[in-house]
This record gives C-alpha cells, structure tokens and sequence, in this order.
C-alpha cells in the first residue's frame, strides 16, 4: 500500500479551534528499530500489521515518516500535579498523529509518545525512555485483557538515540491510542482562562465522541459530568479489584472517556497492603492503593468546578447542581466496588451481613501479606478442584487464618446454589492469574535495554491471556522472590 492508504485517518479533534492545541512536527530520530507491533489492534482499526512492522511502517512510528492525512498537533491542558495546579501543561513529549475510526465505527487516538520536543515541553527533551515504553507496552495490554478500560499500545520502536534522565538510557516510542486523549486537565486549561467558548466545544465534542446517549440532553455540561462521574467510578473499582496502583492520579492524568492513561510508575500490589505506594515521586503517600476513590473523587471535584459557568447562569443554583453530581461519586463507586467484589468471590451480591466478611478477608491478606492476585486465584480454585488448583498449591500457602475465614465462606457459597464447576470458572473469568508483576516488568525492560528483546515479547504474548492457565507457565505466576522484589517504580 502506498503511504497515503495505509492509516484510515479521519481527524476530529483537530478541526477544533486553534488554540486548543499547536501544530507540531516529530523530531526524527537517528536509526529506529521495530520493538513490536500489536496485530489484533491492527486489525481493529484496520491497518496492515505487515505493514506497520515494515521499514515505511518503523519510519511513521519513530516519525521520520508522516503519513499522509496525518493531524500531527500536540494538545494544551493544565492540571494538579500532587495537588498543586499548574495553569501550563500539554502534550511535552507527544503528539497526536490522528483519528481512526475503526471495524464498529469506533473513534481512537494514535498518539506516538516520545517523539521530540513541543511548544509545551518546558525543560523536557520531548522524549522517552525505553523502559516506561515496555511498562506502558506490558501494563496497558494486560489491563485491556482483563477488561479494563484503558488506553492500547499498538507498536513500539527504539529511537537509536540516548536519553539522559537519572542514568543514560535507550529511547523508544510508544504508538498510544485511546478513545480520546481530552483530559480533566484540557477543561482546567480553559477554564482557568475563562474561556468559555472553548468549554463550550470541548463539551460538545466530548458528548458526541463519548456519551452520545446524553448528547441531546438539556444541560449538556451537567450530563456530561455525569456520565464521566460514572465512568470513573467504575473504572477506579476495577482497579481496586486488582491491586492495581495507578501511582500518578494527577488531572491530567484522568481521561473524559474513562480509559487508563499515564501508565508511567504503576504497580501491582503483590503482599497485600492498603497503603502501598511504589512510584518514586509519590512521598507522601497522595496516591497510595486506598487513596485511589477519593483521590478520584476529589479530582472529579475539579473537572466539575470548571463547568460550573456552562451549567446555570446562576452561580448558586450551578454549583449546586455540580456538586449534587459530585455526590453521587462514593455511592456509585462502593456499588460498583461491591458489585465486582461479588464476583470476584462468587457471589451474586454483597448483602449486608457479608460487609465483614469482606472486611475480614482483606484483614487477613493485610495481616499476612498475602499475595493480592494469588489470594482471589486460590479462592477461584476451590469450589471444584481441579489441575489448576493442584498446580497452584507449592506458590499459595494459605495461613490458618484463611482456613477459618475458607470455611465460612464456602458456607455463604451454598446459599448460591450454583453448580460448584461453573462458580469456579466464573470466579476465574474474573481472578486473573497472569499479570504484568513488577519484577516481570523489570525483567523485561532489563533485557530490552541489553538489546534482548525476547522476555518482553513472550510476556506481551502471555499477558494478553490473563485468565487461562497454562502449566508452562507457571513461573509468570509466581511472586518475586525477596531479592527481586521492586520497592520503587520510576516514569
Ligand atoms: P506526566 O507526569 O507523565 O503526566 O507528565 C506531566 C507533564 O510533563 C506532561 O505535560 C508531559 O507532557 C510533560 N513531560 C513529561 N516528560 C516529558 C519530557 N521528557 N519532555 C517534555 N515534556 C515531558
Ligand atoms: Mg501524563
Ligand atoms: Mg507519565
């Protein structure tokens, strides 16, 4: 195919006003290489895989090459970065390649991440090092398979090139898409300059693009803040389901189409603790494991501040109506919370009596430091024991306590008349087995920086499957080990 047929872009976001973004070209880099192309994403948005791991492919990725009908704009937006509002941030070291639209008619983002310095880079040199690529590259995917909301990889490549941050380090490039990349930030920026006018669109495109059954709501402003209320509400919840530490919750870091974004010093818990914290710049704890709801909450708080002068002319009544929205955020998350928590126990529903059973089993991982994601798996196995359930035995040893709590809960179990084989699977399509553990991730990005890239694409392969047990490997199962354990991520 010939470069103009090869990604279908139809771009919307930049047909919007000027200001809302500044056109920019990448900085080429000096000799690219092909990390890994994501083939069922590919196809999804409909462009050639083949192509895309080609050397016209590689150049477009690295941004040597642009595609024909390409946007090619960074966005503006602010946001609280730890809680301090900074009226001027944007896309630094990124740029919006285009729109797609995909099989469904689907809108997404291609956004290539690291490609060279923006008119909103600051002091940044615009690029990206090659392990928060593998990072991003392994979490994004993993979380997508586990039913996730969140932002994609579709390729990666390294630049050639160094990049200096604590260490010299090899650069990359991560291909992003997302639903759309309109942050709580990007109506902070706006907002912040009274632009109405730019609220005003950044509300309609978002209705259109993302909550189309609201669009035509009387109060567009107000439903959209409802619809994103709801959106992240879930979404927070099912990060909590897994031990997920998102580990950078700033503004501009949570997006109006509720995706995942900003996989920069993320973790999974592994020794259950309710307050872990593993990003490196986090020192106070901000967005520790059980800090995630309200940190939400309290960022929804700011997305809602902005559109106050679209929801009422009178100031009272607008920012009453936000806040009754805002409101609704703790309900809506702990029955969310409740909801995926059943089912991650087998459950139909959590009734009042099961809040401290519940509670007791968290306690207990807590107390122990029992592995998170091994916990809910070891559970799954038991109501009808089966090779998994054998093969798990030598890496979960559950402590007496948990005999006890077992025991109590395999009686709440009975009350669910379900046929014990169907629970158990049920309970497995929910308990993941394979995830991208921290030290799995280190490993990766260890070898992919000595220029071994095979552990990163046999975890690419396997994090994709989440869910089905597969004896061979069981070592991606497994638990770092004390003297491999990561305390501390970095983006
Ligand atoms: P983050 O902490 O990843 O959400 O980034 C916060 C802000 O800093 C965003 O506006 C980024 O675009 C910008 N930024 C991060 N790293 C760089 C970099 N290496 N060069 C330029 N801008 C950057
Ligand atoms: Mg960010
Ligand atoms: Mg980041």
């Amino acid at each position: 195919p010939t470069l103009d047929s090869v990604i279908p872009f139809d771009n919307s976001y930049a047909r919007l006003p000027p200001r809302l973004y500044a056109a920019v070209s990448a900085t080429p880099v000096a000799s690219p290489e092909l990390l890994r192309v994501n083939a069922p994403l590919c196809e999804q948005l409909g462009i050639d895989a083949d192509w895309l791991a080609s050397d016209a492919g590689v150049a477009v990725l690295a941004g040597n090459a642009v595609p024909k009908g390409a946007a090619s704009i960074a966005t503006v937006y602010a946001g609280h970065q730890f809680g301090q509002f900074n009226p001027q941030l944007g896309d630094g070291r990124a740029l919006l390649l285009g729109e797609v639209l995909d099989r469904e008619g689907r809108r997404f983002d291609i956004q290539l991440k690291g490609s060279g310095r923006t008119p909103y880079s600051r002091s940044g040199d615009g690029r990206s090092p090659l392990g928060p690529v593998v990072r991003e590259y392994l979490v994004s995917e993993a979380m997508h398979a586990m039913g996730v909301p969140s932002t994609r990889a579709l390729a990666a490549v390294t630049t050639g090139e160094k990049v200096i941050r604590n260490r010299v380090e090899p650069g990359a490039i991560l291909a992003r898409v997302a639903s759309s990349h309109i942050r709580i930030g990007t109506f902070q920026f706006f907002a912040a300059r009274e632009d109405l006018e730019a609220l005003r669109t950044l509300v309609d495109h978002v209705l259109a693009r993302h909550y189309p059954e609201v669009a035509d709501h009387e109060n567009p402003a107000l439903a959209m803040l409802e619809a994103v209320i709801a959106r992240q509400a879930a979404l927070v919840a099912h990060w909590q389901h897994l031990g997920f530490v998102h580990g950078v919750m700033n503004t501009d870091n949570m997006l109006l189409c509720g995706e995942t974004v900003d996989y920069g010093p993320c973790a999974f818990i592994e020794g259950f603790q309710p307050d872990a914290v593993f990003s490196s710049i986090d020192y106070a704890g901000r967005y520790a494991y059980r800090n995630q709801p309200g940190i939400a909450h309290w960022n929804l708080a700011r997305l809602a501040e902005t559109l106050v002068p679209l929801i009422a002319d009178d100031k009272e009544r607008a920012v009453a109506l936000a806040r009754a929205a805002i409101e609704t955020f703790p309900g809506l998350f702990s029955d969310a919370h409740a909801k995926g928590l059943a089912a991650k126990l087998g459950l139909s529903a959590i009734d009042e009596d099961d809040a401290t059973l519940v509670e007791d089993l968290f306690d207990i991982m807590a107390q122990h430091r029992l592995d998170f994601t091994l916990t809910f798996r070891y559970l799954s196995g038991l109501p009808a024991p089966d090779a998994e359930t054998r093969a798990l035995e030598p890496l979960y040893r559950a402590p007496a306590d948990l005999d006890d709590w077992r025991e109590r809960w395999m009686a709440r179990l009975d009350r669910e008349k379900n046929d014990a084989a169907a629970l158990r699977d049920a309970m497995r399509h929910r308990n993941p087995l394979f995830i991208p553990r921290n030290h799995l991730v280190q490993r990766a990005i260890d070898a992919a920086e000595n220029g071994d890239h095979a552990p990163f694409n046999r975890f690419a392969a396997r994090f994709v499957a989440p869910f089905s047990f597969d004896a061979r490997d069981l070592e991606l199962a497994t638990p770092a080990a004390p003297e491999e354990a990561v305390q501390q991520t970095f983006c």
